[in-house]
């Protein structure tokens, strides 16, 4: 009897270099698709935010009808359903006789427990389940040690899998599927009817974000092939401001629309063709960060979520609402971070730099439980990965695996280094369009002159500064080394420049 599979996609929304597909397609098998809408995945926090906002489900719905697009060209189409899939799918193999279920594995608890629940229901039935590993560069198997003894340093991480191990190239998208017979498809819900208002564009934005492999692919394309951009991109990498300082593959990364596998194979391409530089090593580095954060989340489990962090460090942490609300919103008197806050509100982006800025700014100056940080960035971010939102929020707030005592960010030497003439805090922060360049980053040390020329009033048009940055960071670093047992001079505090 040939087989009846099951497959069941997940944060995995392409066609291309997915091994559930592609092996479905090796054993000439039937081939169901199916894709469930998990309640819980709109529920909301413990902190009371929608556990998916409104970018990121918009992301979602555009790459669902992408695939399921995409799989109809292909012969076959994709079956929606709303419900817990560890139900829905082993009711669907039932009805239809289905012998295995195939899947991409997820890394974290509340992903592995559907899982696990969905493997026992399968078992009950005598429905054959198997799960693939396939979204990081390099698989486990071919890591050069036990997951169990994953180096806890990123860079010892990175030199023994550049040294020992390789990365698989992609598997191709299928050239034809079976059809999927008379089953009932079902509509891909709009973004109202997942309770989301419409969402309006904000005029400041300036990338827009597609869902779905086709405009993943698209993006990469432009990247790489079309404009270059991967030639200079360590060189940009740190910008605020445009759509083509660094990839922007996060959102496509994060749903599985793009296989790190498939850019892996371009950068090599790119460097044979064109050009193998810095650069383009580079993008790999970013892309080694990504793995390492998913195997750390696979090594420690539920520490990653904890508030005392993978170092299980527990800091007296503020959980002040009406302080948060302040960052949440960018209302905290320094343009730098209320700036990214804002653009994130606005878009549900915010670069690399922005982001170690607003972390290191609500956990080293504010004293903030830096949870509360990662639950908003999970509510917000349109490329929010569960590994990779935990991972580099423990390191920003000090706890994270490979802490190196008390290390923050100086706010106003950022904004001098990345946005000198303020140019990006301008953009975000109309208030501040006519204050001059050198005194923009810090607009409360405006003369009276200034402010009247500059059309401004502190406190009115744009806020005061909500805190001392020195003073703030003194009493923060006291607090992290007394809960490190840690003497008053044992540390010196390091200022971060990465
Ligand atoms: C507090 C904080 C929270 C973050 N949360 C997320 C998140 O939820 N999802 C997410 O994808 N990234 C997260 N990042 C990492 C990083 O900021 C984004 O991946 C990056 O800004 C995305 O833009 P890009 O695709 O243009 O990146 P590029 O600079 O072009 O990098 C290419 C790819 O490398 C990976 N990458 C780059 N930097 C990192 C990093 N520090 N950690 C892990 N992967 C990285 C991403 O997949 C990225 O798409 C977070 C960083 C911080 C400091």
């Amino acid at each position: 009897m040939s087989k009846k599979i099951i497959i069941w996609f997940r944060n995995d929304l392409r066609s291309h270099d997915h091994q559930p597909l592609h092996q479905a397609v090796q054993l000439n098998a039937q081939i169901i698709p199916i894709y469930c809408f998990d309640p819980r995945t709109f529920g909301q926090t413990n902190c009371g935010f929608p556990k998916t906002g409104a970018f990121r489900a918009k992301f979602l719905l555009e790459s669902l009808i992408d695939l399921r697009h995409k799989l109809k060209t292909l012969g076959s189409n994709l079956i929606i359903r709303q419900g817990f899939p560890e139900l829905i799918i082993p009711e669907l193999a039932l009805d239809i006789q289905a012998t295995d279920v195939y899947f991409h594995g997820e890394a974290t608890s509340e992903e592995i427990k559907v899982e696990t629940d969905l493997i026992n229901n399968l078992t009950k039935i005598g429905v054959k389940s198997v799960s693939f590993w396939g979204h990081s560069l390099y698989n486990p198997e071919d890591l050069p040690f036990q997951i169990s003894n994953l180096p806890e340093l990123f860079t010892s991480f990175r030199k023994e899998v550049e040294k020992s191990s390789i990365v698989n190239p992609p598997l191709p998208t299928p050239a034809q599927l079976p059809p999927i017979d008379n089953l009932e498809v079902g509509e891909i819900p709009t973004l109202g009817e997942l309770g989301f208002e419409p969402a309006i564009a904000d005029p400041r934005t300036i990338i827009k974000f597609t869902g779905g492999e086709t405009s993943g692919l698209e993006r990469l394309d432009y990247y790489f092939w079309q404009s270059d951009l991967i030639r200079t991109y360590k060189e940009t990498r740190n910008g605020m401001l445009g759509e083509d300082y660094s990839s922007k593959f996060s959102p496509w990364l994060a749903l599985g629309c793009l296989s790190p596998r498939y850019i892996y194979a371009q950068v090599k391409k790119y460097e044979q063709e064109r050009t193998a530089n810095d650069s383009t090593y580079w993008l790999i580095f970013e892309l080694l960060w990504r793995d390492y954060f998913r195997f750390i989340a696979t090594k420690h489990g539920d520490r990653l979520f904890k508030r005392s962090g993978l170092q299980g460090i527990n800091l007296p942490w503020s959980e002040d609402g009406g302080q948060f609300g302040l960052w949440q919103t960018g209302q905290t008197g320094f343009p730098l971070i209320d700036a990214n806050m804002q653009e994130l509100a606005a878009t549900g982006f915010m670069s690399n730099r922005g982001r170690q800025n607003v972390a290191s700014f609500l956990t080293k100056n504010m004293g903030i439980n830096w949870q509360m940080g990662a639950k908003w960035f999970e509510s917000m971010l349109i490329d929010y990965d569960v590994c990779s939102n935990w991972g580099n929020w423990n390191y920003a707030a000090g706890v994270g695996n490979d802490a190196r005592g008390f290390r923050y960010f100086n706010i106003l030497k950022q904004s001098q280094d990345y946005d000198p003439d303020g140019k990006y805090v301008k953009h975000w922060l109309p208030a501040l369009k006519l204050v001059p360049s050198r005194k923009v980053h810090s607009p409360w040390t405006l003369l009276d002159v200034e402010l009247e020329r500059s059309q401004i009033n502190i406190g009115k048009d744009y806020p005061k500064p909500i805190l001392d940055l020195d003073r703030s960071v003194k009493v923060n670093e006291q607090a992290y080394n007394s809960a490190c047992g840690i003497g008053k001079n044992a540390h010196k505090r390091e200022n971060l420049r990465r």
